[in-house]
Formats: structure tokens, C-alpha cells, sequence
């Protein structure tokens, strides 16, 4: 079913901005066309809501019977965050990732974009979206690029592309398209250890490239885009929350535009929780590096950073 023309801008209109959840709503279109409508594009969402204080997670049932979550993240009255994911489970298989510990499939275009409905038909509406869910964003590059399109379109979401996010564990292959894209949306990049022999151990996808060829595309972005980068960097008890780690990453992060997110590591079985987060911050900004400490939610509902799919 193809919709064209000023019926594609009264359909979107009733879909992201009137927020309806039944065709029989849209009484702006002719009743055979709602019919098709409801034959072809069903609006109901299946899910269930955890809530932890300001943090709900969804588990969505999709029709092929695949769960994915999603988790909006409250931080005050005018900031909420939708964390949107993007496959059915993750094919990276991160050794502190639950997600990574199964993969189906790439997500379609309306099934990420359903997340993002979901809060806010039932919830509220959100002004922020990080690509931090479950799976990798450039594995399925095409359909993340369209739904950020209709996130940001001013007739749909009308979320700003600087107030969109997309965390890669380091595809360089979709770096170097995203470097060409020319919109303002974030770029995140999961580092994790500061050398390649512990990167290897934490990520396999890194058994294909070094550091310095990932930061090579990442300087390749920002002197083409003049956007500042942040990596993300999970620090694990005993693995790589020592001194010297901080010191190893100091001497990689130096440079304009680089920023570190320090992000405490939320328990999935294998790995502990980091006790040297103060210390490890301090030491890097002691060394001019400037560092971000993730502020934490929901871990009660298994919906903090490396907990999605935990129970599925
Ligand atoms: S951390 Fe990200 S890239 Fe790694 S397995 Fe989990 S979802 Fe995939």
C-alpha cells in the first residue's frame, strides 16, 4: 500500500503527532482507505511496562513473536530520553553484554520507530534518542538512518538531530558512511579498554581492526564534521578500572573534540561492578581529558546500560 502526496503528511500527522492507536480515529481519511490502513499497518503495540523511579523499560512482542526492549529514562520535567534498540538481540557478542549473548535480526524501520511511539502515546514524549539498545546501529545502517529521518522531520517526531545519539562499537564501514550523512546527529563510540590486546578479550569486533584504525575514521569524522565524539568506557572490576588502564586511555583521548563517558558496570553474572570510578575520573581529568560520568537507571528492571534482554 503506497500513500503519496498531502495523504502521506495527514497520515504522518495522525501517527506522530495525534498519537491515534485505532484507524477508526483518523476520521480526516475516506473510510476505504482506513480500512486498508488497519489491514496493513495495525497500530496496536504489545507490551509490557517495568518501572524503576524514573525509569520505564518496555518489552515489546513483535509479530513474529521476537521481543525487543526499550527504556525511557526521565530526568526531569523537560528532558526525557527514549534508549531505542535496533536488532533482535546483537551479533557482536561483547563478553559484559547480556544483549550480545543472542541475535535474530535487524529491526525494520516502524519496529524502531514503535519504541519511540509507544512512550509517547502512554507516557510522555520524548526530546532525546540514544541508538544504545539492543544490538549494533550500523549493522543495520539503512533502517536506523530512516527512522532518525522521520524522528527529526518536523511533520513527524520533530526531535533534533543533536538531541539524537547513535553508539557503535566501532563498525568502521558505518562510520565512514555516517561521516557522509551531513546531519547533526551524535556519534558515540564503545571503547571499553584503552589497548588492543584487552579490547580483543572485551569485543571480538575489534579482532578485526586496531585502536588506532578506529580512531583514524573517527578523526576522519570530526574534520569533516567539526562534531565533537564521545566514547564510552564501562569500567569492569579488575578488568579495566586500574591506573594504569586510566593512564593508557589518557594518552589516547587526548585530542580536541574527544570526550570520555564513564559508565559503572552493572553486573550481568561474569563481571563485577568497578569500586575505582572516582579515582579512574579524577586521574583522567587530571590529565585534561574530559569525562562524563553516566548518570545511572533502572537497575532494578534490568533496563541499565549491558542489562537489556537479560531476562528474555
Ligand atoms: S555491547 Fe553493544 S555491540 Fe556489544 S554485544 Fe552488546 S549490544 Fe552488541
Amino acid at each position: 500500500m503506497k500513500i503519496e502526496g498531502y495523504r502521506l503528511k495527514q497520515v504522518q500527522k495522525l501517527l506522530y503527532k495525534d498519537l491515534i492507536d485505532d484507524w477508526d480515529k483518523a476520521t480526516v481519511l475516506p473510510l476505504a482507505m482506513r480500512e486498508k490502513l488497519k489491514e496493513n499497518f495495525p497500530l496496536k503495540i504489545d507490551y509490557q511496562l517495568f518501572e524503576d523511579g524514573n525509569a520505564k523499560k518496555a518489552v515489546i512482542n513483535l509479530k513474529d513473536n521476537s521481543k525487543i526492549e526499550t527504556v525511557l529514562m526521565e530526568h526531569n520535567s523537560k528532558r526525557a530520553t527514549v534508549c531505542v534498540s535496533c536488532q533482535v538481540g546483537c551479533p557482536l557478542g561483547c563478553s559484559f553484554c547480556a544483549t550480545g549473548r543472542s541475535f535474530k535480526r535487524n529491526l525494520e524501520v516502524d519496529e524502531i520507530l514503535q519504541q519511540v511511539l509507544l512512550f509517547s502515546r502512554y507516557y510522555r514524549k520524548p526530546t532525546n534518542i540514544v541508538f544504545m539498545g539492543m544490538g549494533e546501529p550500523f549493522l543495520n545502517y539503512d533502517n536506523v538512518m530512516k527512522a532518525i529521518k522521520i524522528l527529526n522531520d518536523p511533520n513527524c517526531f520533530n526531535i533534533g538531530a543533536r538531541k539524537i545519539s547513535i553508539s557503535t562499537a566501532g563498525i568502521i564501514e558505518g562510520i565512514k558512511k555516517f561521516t557522509n550523512e551531513n546531519n547533526q546527529v551524535n556519534l558515540s563510540i564503545s571503547l571499553h579498554a584503552p589497548n588492543d590486546e584487552l579490547r580483543r578479550k572485551l569485543m571480538p569486533v575489534s579482532n578485526s581492526y586496531t585502536i588506532k584504525e578506529l580512531l583514524k575514521v573517527v578523526d576522519d569524522y570530526i574534520s569533516k564534521t567539526k562534531r565533537k565524539v564521545m566514547f564510552e568506557y564501562l569500567l569492569i572490576k579488575d578488568v579495566n578500572d586500574s591506573i594504569e588502564h586510566a593512564k593508557q586511555l589518557s594518552q589516547l583521548m587526548r585530542k580536541p573534540l574527544y570526550m570520555v563517558n564513564l559508565i559503572p558496570y552493572n553486573s550481568t553474572g561474569k563481571f563485577k561492578r568497578s569500586l575505582n570510578v572516582k579515582r579512574f575520573k579524577e586521574y583522567l581529568e587530571k590529565h585534561g581529558i574530559f569525562t562524563n560520568q553516566r548518570y545511572e537507571f533502572g537497575h532494578k528492571i534490568d533496563a541499565a546500560c549491558g542489562q537489556l534482554a537479560n531476562r528474555i
